[in-house]
């Protein structure tokens, strides 16, 4: 987490601070961890150029995947059965996707093309009469690329298309200006910012919340879209790291643009490097990367104990399933089985980079030899 995240959290656990619940509206400690939850709202909504009304909290970008597409998809259901996604998309879409079908909704999943991008056209050719929401990831958690969700949301919009975007890797690491969009809904997660864990939010553009289906009923907070106790201490530091992520937006994507230069420096030193996915429309803090005659998972393993890197999204690596993002993009073979991920951020130094880059062309460079051997 951003120091500044931390410190913005701690005035809120303690007796000394402000612990009150928000929802306690008759004494003055209730009322001003209220308006706390107010100013962090509109430091969200400042952060997105958007009504800081539009903005529900939750507990992170899985439950605001969630409740766009159940919430959305169910509570217009009596309109059209259909849903548009991509194949490549994280599993909180993806899974959620597979219940719906088995309440009766019809999902497309589009197929990116070898480079991870997705085309205006084959988004607009799997719209039907039917379709009641699109639901597309901004930036892909596994190679970063980048889709242009600017464009497409123009052309959803033209044709009266509801249209969900799930900018958990994009929200603060690049512009994303919802008074110049027409994106409906749009899910983020502070942890993916340098905030905590656990807490995140779901825009929805006011005309859109009145078809929306909560996931769980309660005492009516969040306008009863999501109701439970809200966590101040969590959004209060969530909407801390946001603004600090976007005040320095252009330097940490520089910072970020460097580390991956030096790395791609570094290992590009190596024969049988391939570099996965598009590599300018791509967010720089994520790097996807196959080498040739090297399996991935004993990769891993003589990296473990120096190099945090991983075969998936950090969501999936329990399982050994290769990447179903490169899959779908069309890749196989060596190329899918050996691909690696690996991310770095504000806080990752020059030198570890390069320290990283060493370790894992040596790591490489030596299970090749043992395979040759
Ligand atoms: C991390 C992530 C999520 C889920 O966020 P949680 O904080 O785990 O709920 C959803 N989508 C994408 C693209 C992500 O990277």
């Amino acid at each position: 987490m951003a120091p500044e995240a931390v410190d913005a959290m701690l005035p809120y656990l303690t007796s000394s601070g402000n612990f009150a619940n928000a929802a306690s509206s008759q004494h003055s400690y209730g009322q001003n961890a209220a308006s706390a939850i107010d100013n962090a709202r509109s430091e969200m909504a400042h952060g997105l150029r958007c009504n800081p009304k539009d903005i529900i909290f939750t507990s992170g970008a899985t439950e605001s995947n969630n409740l766009a597409l159940s919430g959305f998809t169910l509570g217009h259901r009596n309109r059209g059965k259909h849903i548009v996604t991509s194949a490549h998309e994280h599993k909180s879409v993806l899974d959620c996707c597979r219940h719906l079908e088995s309440q009766g909704i019809k999902v497309t999943y589009l197929r990116p093309s070898g480079d991870g991008l997705l085309t205006i056209d084959s988004i607009l050719n799997a719209v039907t009469d039917e379709t009641v929401l699109v639901s597309l990831m901004h930036v892909n958690n596994e190679t970063g690329v980048m889709q242009d969700i600017g464009r497409i949301a123009d052309a959803l919009n033209e044709k009266g298309i509801t249209f969900h975007v799930d900018a958990a890797q994009s929200a603060g690491k690049v512009p994303i200006d919802l008074s110049a969009m027409p994106i409906d809904l749009l899910s983020l997660s502070a942890h993916k910012f340098h905030g905590p864990k656990g807490i995140g939010c779901l825009y929805v553009r006011k005309r859109k919340q009145a078809g929306l289906t909560p996931l769980f009923y309660g005492g009516g907070q969040e306008y009863s879209l999501r109701p439970g106790t809200l966590p101040t201490h969590q959004i209060v530091s969530m909407a801390a790291a946001f603004s600090l992520a976007c005040e320095r937006q252009e330097a940490d994507a520089e910072h970020c643009r460097q580390l991956r230069q030096t790395l791609r420096t570094v290992l590009g030193k190596l024969d049988g490097v391939h570099w996965n996915g598009d590599q300018n429309d791509v967010i720089p803090h994520i790097v996807n990367v196959s080498f040739e005659d090297v399996g991935a998972d004993a990769l891993l393993i003589a990296l473990r104990d120096n190099v945090a890197i991983s075969s998936g999204s950090a969501c999936n690596s329990g399982a050994i399933e290769p990447s179903h993002v490169l899959r779908a993009m069309g890749i196989e073979g060596d190329r899918l089985y050996g691909a690696v991920r690996i991310s770095f951020g504000r806080y990752t130094t020059a030198a570890e980079m390069e320290q990283a880059g060493q370790s894992i062309g040596e790591a490489v460079i030596r299970l090749r030899k043992w395979a040759a051997e």
